[in-house]
């Protein structure tokens, strides 16, 4: 019953990404990497006098090495550049240079989206425009596709300028917060190695971050005026960040690479969690749950290891099991949306109405913590619908495509929606909100895609980019 569901979506994703008109990248939505962003880059953007709320991390799952800031205040890493850092600190260099693009407005993008964004979620021009909820598969990370201007904006090069001074107040922020700014010299002094290849070889971070001998021996000489520069990577954070290496990188290669890396007689966390992602990518379930199991031994309080658990069981079709594992992972981590919706969709997924009105106040508690989880969504309207609350999960199915920016389809759904509420209650006023936010956002994609049209049809380059 699990399995063809997630059939369905894997083949979805692949239209998708074929009917793209830039190849379409993946974001990988995991609770534990997003509370480590989160975690990491407050002080951060708090030293560049950025409001942490409004700065959005993402993560895309590409081999490559880059960081980029698109449309507006979003800052994007390929999990190569993650799997590529030898510590945090050189992890924490590349954000706080990235955190100065955004606080110094260095602007490069032509047509800079955030401006045209409108009522409409500035997360349509992040998320890919027909983004369906994805997710839930493949033991806990969820898939989103990317939005275009998110391709756009990896391949759009700052100036020597910018990037001198993005250095120094990385640097400067890095200071504040009690951070060595070795870490960044060393990730960048590795990638200037890179500067004699051919472009085509290069890693997009080099070519649109120009690295020169002076910007690093510029670099090198403030840094080494602060007074942490000999500080080593604070213990706790780099444990987790290894962590997540050993996770996105069990997730990322296929299992014998997994194995190499982390062989069995390797017992630390780091190496039994990347080895969970192995086994289950192996099929070999019963070895997945036995380290996953030696992972909630070690730290039975760690909320991930009980949800990795429990999705290694539901995934395998053992629902029932899952249930209660879930719901420890969600008592550790009440705050964790992302948790919270892998019990709603568990408890959604029996097809009974009993769980299904267990799972509503779970899954609506998930989306009011975060609104743009297009999959708590889906699993909301899915749970109403069921219960034959038909108007609730129509406007549950608007929330999800206007949270995942299609505004054609948040149209249909919130006018289906409005219908059937009584004028003037929170849900009505809601379903209005929704609908004239597509409305503009529909009419702004038309006239958008007939311009592109024709300039297209007179052999022009297609605009795509105002
Ligand atoms: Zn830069």
């Amino acid at each position: 019953m699990i399995k063809p569901l997630r059939q369905i979506l894997t083949a979805l994703v692949v239209t998708l990404s074929a009917s793209a008109h830039v190849a379409a990248q993946s974001i990988l939505r995991d609770a534990e990497t997003e509370a480590f962003f989160r975690q990491v880059s407050t002080p951060i953007y708090k030293a560049a006098g950025l409001t942490p709320q409004s700065v959005h991390m993402y993560l895309l799952g590409d081999k490559s090495i880059n960081a980029f800031v698109t449309g507006g205040q979003n800052i994007f890493f390929h999990s190569g550049l993650i799997l590529a850092a030898d510590d945090v600190d050189e992890f924490m260099g590349v954000l706080a240079h990235e955190t100065c693009h955004i606080a110094c407005g260095h602007r490069i993008s032509r047509g800079e989206a955030a401006s045209t964004a409108g009522a409409f979620s500035i997360l349509s021009l992040v998320l890919g425009a027909a983004a369906i909820a994805m997710g839930g598969g493949e033991a806990g990370i969820g898939i989103l596709t990317a939005g275009q201007s998110v391709a756009q904006g990896q391949f759009l090069a700052y100036t020597r300028g910018q990037e001198s001074e993005a250095d120094l107040a990385g640097a400067r922020y890095l200071e504040a917060v009690g951070i060595s700014p070795s870490g960044m010299i060393r990730f960048f002094d590795k990638l200037r190695d890179q500067e004699i290849l051919a472009q085509i070889r290069q890693d997009p971070y080099v070519r649109s971050h120009p690295l020169n001998r002076t910007r690093i021996q510029q670099l090198q000489q403030t840094a080494s005026n602060s007074r942490y520069f000999n500080t080593p990577p604070n213990t706790f954070l780099n444990e987790r960040f290894k962590r997540l290496q050993a996770k996105l990188g069990g997730y990322l290669d296929t299992p014998r690479q997994t194995l190499r890396k982390y062989p069995v007689s390797d017992t630390s966390i780091a190496a039994r969690y990347a080895r969970v992602y192995a086994y289950n990518k192996a099929l070999e379930w019963d070895l997945a749950l036995d380290e996953a199991d030696a992972l909630i031994k070690a730290e039975p309080n760690n909320p991930y290891f009980h949800e990795i658990k429990g999705q290694i069981l539901f995934e395998n079709g053992r629902v029932n099991e899952s249930i209660p594992v879930f719901e420890e992972a969600v008592r550790l981590a009440p705050r964790e949306p992302l948790i919270a919706t892998a019990l709603g969709q568990a408890l959604v997924s029996f097809e009974d109405s009993g769980r299904m009105e267990q799972a509503l106040p779970i899954l609506k508690a998930a989306t009011r913590q975060d609104s743009t989880n297009t999959f708590a969504w889906f699993n909301l309207a899915k749970a109403y619908s069921w219960l034959d609350r038909q108007p609730e999960a129509n406007l549950a199915t608007a929330e999800r495509f206007y949270s995942g920016g299609a505004a054609a389809q948040a149209l249909t759904h919130a006018r289906r929606a409005l219908d059937g509420f009584d004028t003037g209650t929170p849900e009505w006023i809601r379903a209005q909100d929704i609908l004239i936010a597509a409305e503009e956002a529909a009419s702004r994609q038309q006239r958008r895609g007939r311009r592109r049209r024709i300039t297209t049809s007179f052999g022009q380059k297609p605009a795509i980019n105002e």
